[in-house]
């Protein structure tokens, strides 16, 4: 299938999950997830209009920055970074969906020319195999990052577990609303955290009901 048709498809969910719970579809914006797929599609999805690219290895962010270099791409990274890779990407990307960890802050605070747009990443279902802070440690993490000047906490990001069981996800999107509403009203300086990053292929629906403000979205829309 073309990037063309998925995305028609998939804007088509995305206005419908909208409209069951009164929100405009213009607040949810979509992030084609091309680290699966060669710099062809890459390129094909941004002919489609796709202007929010995401990639979860500092490998696969720098070949498709090199392929694509339209202007106007905004570029997420949205796996686990390593603190000795920051230097190596922290400066090409727009967006980081990865934050965890005081250490990678600290280091991003040494490497960033400008302040990064970042995610908390929240482990929300507490998984072991997951990455991210556990939500109480998340609303600590924060009022830590008071002289990081080279961060701004926009929002919060978690992994889903992998499941059909709608009641599991929507406790899951639900749990990181109402937390990303706790940490917005501390008014922390560098901390606006508005933004919520969750809902994949196999959830988005469900995530926008619960107020999904960025998904992230491969398969379903560039292929695996
Ligand atoms: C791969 C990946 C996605 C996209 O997953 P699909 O199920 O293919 O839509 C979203 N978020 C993260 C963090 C990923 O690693």
């Amino acid at each position: 299938m073309s990037v063309d048709k998925n995305l028609e498809q998939v804007m088509d969910r995305v206005n419908k999950a909208s409209e069951t719970v009164g929100r405009d579809p213009k607040e949810v914006t979509i992030v084609a997830v091309t680290k699966y797929v060669s710099n062809e599609r890459a390129e094909e999805a941004v002919k489609a209009g796709l202007l929010h690219l995401g990639e979860n290895r500092p490998e696969g962010l720098e070949e498709k920055k090199k392929a694509l270099h339209a202007e106007q791409i905004k570029w997420h990274f949205i796996g686990t970074l390593q603190s000795r890779k920051v230097k190596k990407v922290i400066n090409d990307v727009d967006f980081l969906h990865s934050l965890d960890r005081l250490s990678l802050a600290e280091e991003i605070q040494k490497r960033a020319e400008h302040p990064i747009k970042c995610f908390l990443q929240v482990n929300v279902s507490g998984e072991e195999q997951k990455h991210g802070l556990s939500p109480e440690n998340a609303s600590e993490f924060v009022e830590q990052l008071e002289s990081y000047d080279k961060i701004e906490v926009i929002g919060l990001m978690t992994m889903a577990p992998n499941t059909q069981d709608e009641a599991v996800l929507r406790n899951c999107f639900r749990n990181l609303r109402e937390l990303r509403d706790r940490i917005q009203e501390k008014k922390l300086a560098n901390v606006p955290c508005t933004e919520l990053s969750m809902g994949m292929s196999n959830d988005f629906e469900i995530a926008i009901q619960e107020g999904a403000t960025y998904i992230r979205i491969g398969s379903s829309l560039v292929g695996e």
